[in-house]
């Protein structure tokens, strides 16, 4: 790709930063014939990309501020997604318990009216009013079934494990994503096979500019590069002040756009947790007026968030207060079950690149995304706000701006483009009981292991596994993944860091599969691969563990005890 890159001085757009809305303009541009290069200092989905709550959702909560045409655009987007990555993005039956009748039912009046306080413990009028809004909403494509209000005894009977106080329940329904991270390289992946012009680099930071070249490093060896472009397009997400602060015509750097704020979430291995949560999310609220959620992820639970406002994004962690924070929420919503700190298997933390607001309240600052041009030359288009959900349509809004700057048409929509192992995944069960049976016959593996392939690659599945059989193969210590699959990784997926590979490309981090032993096999496949010298193998594998200690809770003990079979690797070895 570096080698691509020195062979092209110009570009008509490059893109920078290749977190999901970075990656949906590129998208965008490259489908309209434009070439196209998109960089990324870190990796691809790397920052705040791979830090979210796992919801494609309308957005319930937006209502209370009155943002309508947000909620309409979202569920229109979630709609999309569970049918155009419906290997990944699955329907998600959401609960919201309810302890009081009319409280709350001012909520949305005060956003509206733009009093950006807490909102007050949301009643079930309040509730029923806005799930009827919001069934009304997605009634256009009706992908979802309508909500349902319960009483009391029902409640218990089938949430046991909430308090005792509880007086009603309302469920509707969301949609939850399985590996973020994933989709995103499979749309890079999906472009540049299909576009020769467009080149996505990942390790690659814009750092200055110099007259009309902007000048590119390579953060993993410290190589240069430079390039001019016609637009350019600020997809940096927290970090658009300070790539506008660079790349500045005359150094005038324009009004900041974004101030972002902080959030973190927790994985946990409870048993109990898991199934009081009887398949549902449940959307609750804290003590202080904070949406909070918890729901079942690739069997171990999900917990979060908290939204604290930061100055700086630099690099952010899971500090132990918010781990404190998160698990007395939780404590309100299933006050008998109790978690041990040993459950805690993973943590992560992101930064959201929020609208610049003066709001006190956190969660009352838009979610809303839209573009600023700053005229240059070059002139930039800036990406501000947004979230996961959104990024199709945030990536077309930038595009269209970028295109109209070229003077170039509109010539395709990615309103019904499937993406990677999206493409002719099955629409049910059955098919996709067929589709695990076919490749386990086809490529003489378990059921084990090509329902993991399909759950993780859709029907690229069969892709992995083909190149699995044609490599040396073995278990990845103790994980449910193999030796052979990492490679593949590493060779078609453009990992190249053992984050990459174990934050990113797979699931080993996030659900506390990733061991001691494991840590070590990777590091030695990634130097294999990527012809690295035993001493630059041995600062890897140290800087990397370090950096799960401190921003993850992952200590080198905690991965050591991970260091012997479980029931998870003995099915997929
Ligand atoms: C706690 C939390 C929970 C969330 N939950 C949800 C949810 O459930 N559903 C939902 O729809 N949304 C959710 N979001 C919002 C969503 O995750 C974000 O809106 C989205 O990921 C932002 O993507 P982005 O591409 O704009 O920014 P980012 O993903 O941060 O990407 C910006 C990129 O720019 C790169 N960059 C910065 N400087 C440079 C440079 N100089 N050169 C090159 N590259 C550079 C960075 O490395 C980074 O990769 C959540 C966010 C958070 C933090």
């Amino acid at each position: 790709m570096l080698d691509e890159l020195k062979a092209l001085p110009r570009v008509q757009a490059l893109v920078v930063g290749a977190g999901i809305n970075g990656i949906s303009a590129f998208r965008e541009l490259a489908l309209q014939g434009i070439d196209v290069l998109l960089v990324d200092r870190g990796d691809f989905c790397g920052a705040c990309s791979s830090a979210p709550s796992r919801m494609i959702h309308g957005g319930l909560r937006y209502l209370e501020n009155g943002e309508l045409a947000l909620v309409r655009e979202s569920l229109r987007e979630r709609d999309a997604l569970l049918r155009n990555a419906s290997h990944m993005v699955r329907p998600l039956p959401t609960t919201v318990p309810i302890q009081h009748v009319f409280s709350g039912l001012l909520n949305a009046a005060y956003g509206v009216l733009g009093l950006r306080t807490a909102p007050a413990e949301r009643g079930a009028v309040a509730v029923k009013a806005g799930l009827t809004l919001y069934d009304r909403m997605a009634r256009e494509h009706r992908a979802m079934p309508r909500h349902a209000l319960r009483g009391r005894t029902e409640t218990l009977r089938l949430w046991p494990d909430l308090p005792p106080t509880v007086r009603f329940s309302a469920t509707y329904h969301d949609a939850w994503i399985s590996f973020p991270e994933r989709l995103g390289i499979e749309m890079v992946n999906d472009v540049v096979e299909a576009h020769p012009r467009a080149l996505a680099v990942n390790h690659l930071a814009v750092t200055d500019r110099d007259g009309d070249r902007i000048l590119l490093t390579d953060a993993l060896t410290g190589a240069g590069f430079a390039v001019t472009a016609d637009v350019v397009l600020n997809a940096t997400g927290a970090w658009v002040d300070e790539v506008n602060a660079l790349l500045a015509a005359d150094g005038a750097a324009p009004e900041p756009m974004v101030g972002g704020t902080k959030g973190s979430h927790l994985i946990l291995d409870n048993a109990a947790l898991l199934r009081a949560l009887n398949g549902h999310m449940i959307y609750f609220e804290n003590v202080d007026g904070r949406v909070c959620i918890v729901f079942p992820y690739l069997g171990r639970v999900l917990l979060g968030s908290t939204d604290i406002r930061v100055e700086r994004p630099g690099e952010v962690r899971c500090e132990d207060e918010e781990v404190a924070y998160i698990l007395k929420s939780l404590s309100y919503v299933f006050p008998g079950i109790p978690i041990a700190a040993e459950q805690i298997v993973y943590r992560y933390s992101g930064v959201r690149p929020l609208p610049r607001s003066a709001t006190s309240f956190t969660g009352r600052i838009s979610r809303d995304h839209f573009v600023e041009l700053v005229p240059g030359p070059p002139p930039i288009v800036c990406l501000v706000g947004g979230k996961w959900t959104t990024f199709r349509a945030f990536g077309a809004q930038a595009a269209d701006r970028a295109l109209a700057i070229l003077g170039v048409p509109r010539v395709a929509s990615t309103e019904n483009l499937r993406i990677g192992g999206g493409v002719g995944f099955p629409i049910d069960a059955a098919g996709e009981a067929a589709l695990v049976a076919g490749l386990a016959a086809e490529f003489s593996v378990t059921e084990a292991r090509a329902a993991h392939a399909v759950a993780r690659y859709g029907t690229d599945a069969g892709r992995v596994l083909a190149f699995c059989r044609d490599q040396a193969d073995s278990a990845l210590a103790y994980t449910g993944y193999s030796t052979a699959e990492i490679r593949y990784l590493v060779r078609r997926e453009h990992a190249r860091t053992l984050a990459d590979v174990a934050q990113r490309r797979t699931s080993l981090a996030i659900t506390g599969a990733l061991s001691s032993a494991a840590i070590a096999e990777t590091a030695a496949i990634l130097a294999d691969e990527l012809g690295w010298s035993p001493e630059a193998a041995v600062a890897a594998e140290r800087d990397f563990r370090a950096r799960l200690a401190r921003d993850h809770g992952l200590t080198e003990a905690i991965l050591a005890e991970r260091d012997r079979p479980t029931t998870r690797s003995l099915a997929c070895a």
